[in-house]
């Protein structure tokens, strides 16, 4: 259920609504618009009937929500959000371009890197000091050695840092030096991860599972924003199919799919979606012209040498050519909005 506030409510009459829901032992959300004030209504078991609120002070209309997913739907909210990465908007109608390395490697990786991305423009530094392996015996990242190589970057280079959370236990150390929390795709349903990820108040990007449908991702992503963090960017990554040529199949007809459904910014991940770099490109503008919010992609100072994911990761020279390619993209797309 979603109560639509009248747009001149008072505060009082929108706080004496919230705890009327409370009382009635359900969680009231303040979905605040330019308009009006929306409050979003979760934890019923059944359908709820509008005349429970409808005669408060203060409140317009009670709309049901159809979808299984509330609080991440355009129904419950139609605007756009718009997350604020300590001043650099997600999802405002400009592009965001997160480049970096799949893993923190060294110092000397990271800090090529940062000043390879900062000369064509990137504010958002991605890089891995945690790492989800397949395979046990494969690189693991450098972890805490790599957050406090990352907190360099960041201050040096007054980047914002996209950097992932593989479990629970290490969400606070990666939540200090990260602007953005990542919850990777094998943790897409990791639902203690995501109650925690929840309680923060900082931006998280959810990339989608391997196997997930949208509609599982909206739900993962439900979990975030029930528990108040509504700063949530979504992020297409590939998902498995019987195609074996690429590494995953980049399903760009999700991001159409996720602006229509939900209300959240979406990052397109080409790098995971096609895992090849000469592919990378093509499908990092085609994500732009299909209405991405912004893209992710990796970026090796040597590709060949990289710890994970060599082959997908671009040269600095091919990234250069990309980063003023998806610029002109971008003013193409505001020129025809
Ligand atoms: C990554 O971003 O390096 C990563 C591990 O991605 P995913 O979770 O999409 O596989
Ligand atoms: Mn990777």
């Amino acid at each position: 259920m979603l109560i639509l506030m009248h747009k001149d409510a008072t505060r009082r009459q929108i706080e004496a609504v919230c705890s009327h829901v409370k009382q009635s032992g359900l969680s009231p959300h303040e979905i605040p618009g330019s308009i009006r004030m929306a409050i979003g209504i979760t934890g019923n078991q059944g359908a709820l009937s509008p005349e429970q609120f409808a005669h408060l002070d203060g409140v317009a209309e009670c709309v049901p929500v159809s979808k299984p997913y509330k609080l991440v739907s355009r129904e419950v909210k139609p605007e756009s959000t718009v997350v604020d990465i300590r001043g650099v908007k997600v999802g405002d109608g400009s592009l965001s371009v997160i480049a970096g390395p799949c893993s923190v490697e060294s110092r000397d990786q990271v800090f090529r890197t940062a000043e390879a991305v900062v000369n064509s423009g990137v504010q958002l530094f991605r890089g891995g000091a945690f790492k989800p392996r397949t395979s046990p015996y494969s690189f693991q990242g450098l972890k805490q050695e790599g957050l406090r190589l990352l907190e360099e970057v960041r201050r040096q280079f007054d980047l914002r840092i996209v950097t992932e959370v593989k479990d629970a236990a290490t969400l606070d150390e990666v939540a200090e030096v990260a602007d953005v929390v990542q919850i990777g795709a094998r943790n897409m349903q990791n639902f203690t991860l995501l109650e925690n990820a929840g309680r923060l108040r900082m931006p998280v990007l959810l990339k989608r599972g391997m196997s997930a449908t949208l509609k599982e991702l909206f739900m993962a992503a439900e979990y975030l924003l029930s528990l108040g963090n509504f700063q949530v960017i979504l992020c297409e990554r590939g998902i498995r199919t019987f195609e074996t040529m690429t590494r995953n199949t980049f399903d760009l007809s999700a991001v159409v799919l996720i602006k229509r459904h939900t209300h959240l910014p979406v990052i397109a991940d080409p790098s995971h979606g096609v895992g090849i770099d000469w592919a990378v490109p093509p499908m990092a503008r085609a994500a732009v012209v299909a209405g991405a919010d912004g893209v992710m992609v990796e970026v090796h100072p040597e590709p060949a040498k990289a710890l994970s994911d060599g082959q997908q990761s671009l040269t600095f020279d091919t990234y250069a050519k990309l980063a003023t390619e998806l610029n002109e993209l971008a003013a193409w797309r505001t020129a025809h909005r």
